[in-house]
């Protein structure tokens, strides 16, 4: 395996370990936060909604983690889902949980759902 691949997978299961610490503590801090309104106390709305918010935000990254670690496993890391090219070094360099490449990215994120769906049926029938 290629060495710097190697490193970025190695940096994704640091980084996914130190989510899940992350996670726990979050999760502890919701429970807290929930067990002050049953006792009648102050509801922190706001800090509750916060912590909510960062949890989805974690969540949403560790599914991204486990999603390219998966594909490593299978031997596909730095492999673009959708086009099947290499992703940029520099991507993966900087998000190393990337899965698709840069021009795919932005493509599924300014595309309207159902243009994407026409995309999709017109590269299976080419392919
Ligand atoms: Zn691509």
């Amino acid at each position: 395996m290629d060495n710097r691949i190697a490193m970025h997978i190695a940096r994704l299961q640091k980084e996914k370990a130190h989510l899940l610490v992350e996670l726990g503590h979050l999760y502890q801090q919701l429970n807290a936060e929930i067990e002050v309104d049953v006792e009648g106390g102050d509801p922190e709305l706001v800090d509750r909604d916060m912590t909510v918010s960062l949890i989805r935000v974690q969540e949403h990254k560790l599914n991204e983690i486990d999603h390219a670690l998966e594909d490593a496993r299978l031997g596909l890391y730095g492999i673009c889902e959708r086009c099947g090219h290499p992703i940029n070094p520099e991507r993966l360099e900087a998000l190393p949980e990337a899965t698709l490449c840069v021009e795919c990215k932005l493509l599924m994120e300014k595309m309207p759902f159902h243009v994407k769906n026409l995309l999709n049926a017109r590269e299976a029938r080419v392919s």
